[in-house]
């Protein structure tokens, strides 16, 4: 009996219908280049594993346990002709919109059936930890897509899409700060993601933890609706030692810091990899602005918006 699956890459998602289970990983790489124009040998299909390994091209799916419509994550290149001979498809906005904070998230912040929610997620919710947190550490929260990687070009190896400087960011952030990791994903494509990018055997520096899309809650604001948001009370709950006065995020959303508008940073998103390898230097800047505001002992008093004008004195 065939099935549907759904293959996600660059940011846009796929449905491959009909696949045969008594067909091998090849066949199923065929439908996908169908689909996307990605040749099987430049398909890296990273959650497709049998006892835990990459599934070979010969190993037949149907011993790969795929339920119906299982989301597969794919990395993996066009070749040059079939970029260029390819219709690009009209390329809707991620967010429909990203907003300034005003007065009405006082209200956000404290309202009762968000705070419920945070506390489920405190109770419910399992981080995943790298290393231990470190005494006298503040804590530093980074979105991924956008902020460290850009998650919609198209490359052979991750690290092409790295924002540029990110190793030695980590590096000076490190001394100062313990660091997480929170993407509105899954945990697989952050796991993977982090590995790609090299973030997890750089000896300069170590993450702590970090935490998905399940960490997240969705709140409903009288303006714009239902949202789903990151709360740093999650954390908070969690890890004790970590306040609302030692905290700092970064996103390219603004809106993922809505519960929490005094402790976030809103980073200029990192989009076209190729053309700006070599002029972002979001990095460098902010390396600076976690160094300064270290000694500060309530980050919650400043204003994060402005961090460009703190680091010019
Ligand atoms: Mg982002």
């Amino acid at each position: 009996m065939s099935m549907n699956v759904h293959v996600k890459w660059a940011g846009k998602e796929y449905e491959i219908t009909d696949v045969d289970p008594s067909q091998d990983v090849l066949a199923l790489k065929v439908k996908i280049m169908n689909k996307t124009g990605v040749r099987p040998e430049r398909q890296k299909l990273l959650n497709l594993k049998i006892k835990g390994k990459a599934a070979s091209d010969d190993a037949l799916i149907s011993s790969l346990g795929l339920k119906p419509n299982f989301k597969i994550m794919m990395m993996g290149s066009l070749e040059e002709s079939i970029v260029e001979s390819q219709t690009t498809p009209t390329d809707l906005p991620e967010v429909l919109n990203d907003f300034d904070i005003e007065e009405e998230e006082v209200t956000i912040e404290q309202n009762e059936n968000n705070l419920v929610k945070i506390e489920k997620r405190v109770r419910e919710y399992e981080v995943k930890v790298l290393n231990p947190s470190r005494e006298n550490k503040k804590l530093l929260v980074l979105d991924i897509d956008y902020t460290l990687f850009d998650h919609r070009s198209v490359a052979e190896t991750g690290w092409e899409l790295m924002r540029p400087f990110l190793h030695e960011f980590l590096e000076t952030a490190y001394e100062y700060y313990d660091i997480c990791i929170w993407s509105a994903t899954n945990m697989v494509w952050i796991e993977e993601k982090m590995k790609l990018l090299g973030c997890t055997t750089n000896p300069n520096y170590k993450l702590a933890f970090y935490l998905d899309s399940r960490a997240m809650i969705s709140i409903s604001t009288p303006k714009y609706g239902i949202v789903d948001v990151k709360p740093l009370g999650v954390i908070w709950g969690k890890y004790p030692q970590y306040s609302p006065k030692n905290t700092i995020m970064f996103d390219d959303l603004r809106r993922n810091f809505l519960m929490n508008p005094q402790n976030g940073l809103k980073i200029r998103p990192f989009r076209e990899a190729h053309s700006n390898r070599d002029k972002d230097k979001e990095l460098v800047g902010l390396s600076k602005y976690l160094t300064i505001i270290a000694k500060h002992e309530d980050l919650s008093t400043l204003r994060h918006s402005r961090w460009e004008r703190y680091i010019e004195k």
